[in-house]
């Protein structure tokens, strides 16, 4: 027999206002994936689920099954994560990692490896001492982790070897074409100079943060990187982030941001 009722932890992805006082949720779990779920009268001062439930925050919650969303019944904070609160270009970059994460999340269907990433990713954030291959580095192990990893290493279409040189990222085939492949195809493409490639196949190869370690990227080889992997997400999910425009007003609004090696290319691409 179903239970009526589930018991989880979970990472708060979205949320959207509901009605006068209750709000809809996205939470990521790890066993179930991703979860919808109505708090309701959680918009209410005196509402116990109040602060519990916040935009990436970490929650252990009950939720009892619905015909359409579930509903939150219990909900208990495990991690706010302060030191990102504390910080808007922080909080900014934090908040494209759960709205990714929700974007290539799915339903009811388990993702511990999702999960991990997330969680990880949340954690790096504040200890890094740079955000953008933090971000850039979630983004990479993502696009392996939901089935989307780019073809880097040979040609996508003839598994031909790729020579050191500038290359195209063909968007629908999800990867790089060789000079021969590139010459027939007619879909949408990115261009990737030598520099960009050496990056992001590191990115690639790098399982976990501490192995990709300190590189020392330049701010134009950033953006190349930055600008390769957001058009290539745009191209899976057929659509841009909302929290893109978040972060580059965040940047914008603190200039002295690019000199940590921040966020701030986030307006060139
Ligand atoms: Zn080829």
């Amino acid at each position: 027999m179903r239970l009526r009722t589930y018991k989880s932890q979970g990472l708060v992805l979205r949320q959207y206002t509901l009605g006068e006082a209750d709000r809809i949720l996205s939470i990521l779990t790890p066993n179930m994936g991703k979860v919808r779920v109505v708090a309701k009268s959680v918009r209410r001062p005196q509402s116990k689920l109040r602060g519990h439930l916040d935009l990436t925050n970490i929650v252990e919650f009950s939720a009892s099954y619905g015909r359409n969303l579930d509903i939150v019944t219990e909900a208990q904070v495990r991690d706010d994560h302060p030191h990102i609160r504390s910080d808007l270009s922080l909080l900014s970059q934090a908040v494209y990692v759960c709205e990714l994460a929700d974007s290539f999340a799915e339903e009811r269907s388990p993702s511990r490896d999702l999960y991990q990433l997330a969680t990880v990713t949340l954690d790096l954030l504040p200890d890094s001492e740079d955000v953008w291959l933090v971000s850039r580095w979630f983004e990479s192990r993502l696009l392996e982790v939901a089935g989307f990893k780019p073809q880097l290493e040979s040609c996508v279409e003839c598994g031909s070897e790729l020579q050191p040189d500038d290359h195209m990222l063909d968007l629908a085939a999800g990867g790089v074409l060789c000079p021969q492949c590139r010459a027939y195809s007619i879909g949408a493409r990115v261009h990737i100079t030598e520099s960009a490639m050496r990056v992001l196949r590191h990115l690639q190869r790098s399982r976990r943060f501490r192995d990709v370690g300190s590189p020392n990227i330049g701010r134009k080889i950033k953006n190349q990187v930055e600008g390769v992997h957001t058009r290539y997400i745009r191209a899976i999910l057929e659509r841009s982030l909302k929290s893109e425009e978040f972060i580059r007003r965040v940047a914008e609004s603190e200039p002295y941001y690019d000199s940590g090696g921040g966020a701030a290319s986030s307006s060139s691409v």
